[in-house]
């Protein structure tokens, strides 16, 4: 059976390109977004009623992920990257489809020069994904208390995060201009260590994109320092 769906909105997201995401979404708060709407959906009728919800349900396709196709196992990172589970039994983005789903905090809805925005936080999505439905998150039915999370943990190990006093000037000076915080996204991200599984072990440098922004970073055991950011 084939069904054609069309998307209808779109991601503008800090993240512009696929390392830095956080692996779900609510992980990194300082992630600011927003769903443009695209027509015929860009009619503020729509979401009337939505501003009494406080978190959204986001369906839409990974899109960047669509060119490498699927497997029917994966290896997860919470396993280290070592063992293989069924597809079905993760939330990989290379997936038949390609169908994503995650609860983000809905900040509100805001017109400008014509267009509709969704106002959103705590995403995990790369700027330009397509949106396919939007729903509220209602924690009644939603929430499910005795849940078994599988081979997931939630880890409450944070990396510690420090900026070298360039790196951290650079963030000001991007943060009075812009007026988007900076420095506690790249502090949320990189506490989260976005280092594929194999790359644990190793001292080395990374660079990742955030907004407009180059942020070269130096992962050693103990910490991550934040060393250079840079307009792309
Ligand atoms: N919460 C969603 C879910 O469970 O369906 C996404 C989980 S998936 C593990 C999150 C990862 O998908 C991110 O870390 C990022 O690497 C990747 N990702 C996000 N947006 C994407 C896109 N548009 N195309 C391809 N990969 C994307």
């Amino acid at each position: 059976m084939k069904v054609t769906i069309e998307a209808i909105g779109v991601v503008h997201s800090c993240y512009r390109e696929k390392f830095g995401i956080p692996r779900q979404p609510g992980l990194v708060k300082s992630a600011k977004g927003a769903v443009e709407l695209l027509p015929p959906c860009n009619r503020e009728e729509m979401f009337k009623g939505l501003e009494s919800f406080s978190h959204i349900w986001l369906q839409f396709q990974f899109h960047e992920a669509v060119a490498d196709g699927w497997r029917p196992t994966v290896r997860p990172p919470w396993l280290g990257g070592q063992k293989r589970v069924g597809l079905f039994a993760s939330r990989s983005p290379h997936r038949p489809n390609f169908l994503g789903m995650s609860v983000v905090r809905y900040l509100g809805l805001r017109k400008e020069e014509g267009r509709l925005f969704l106002d959103i936080s705590g995403l995990d999505l790369l700027h330009g994904t397509p949106v396919f439905d939007i729903k509220p998150y209602v924690p009644y039915s939603d929430r499910v208390a005795d849940a078994a999370s599988g081979f997931v943990q939630c880890s409450e190990n944070r990396v510690a995060v420090c900026f070298t006093p360039v790196a951290e000037e650079a963030c000001r000076r991007y943060e009075e201009e812009k007026g988007r915080e900076l420095k506690a996204l790249i502090r949320e991200v990189l506490e989260q260590d976005p280092r594929p599984a194999s790359q644990r072990q190793k001292q080395r440098e990374y660079g990742m994109l955030l907004w407009e922004m180059n942020v070269r970073w130096l992962a050693e055991e103990e910490c991550f320092t934040v060393l250079s950011v840079t307009e792309q």
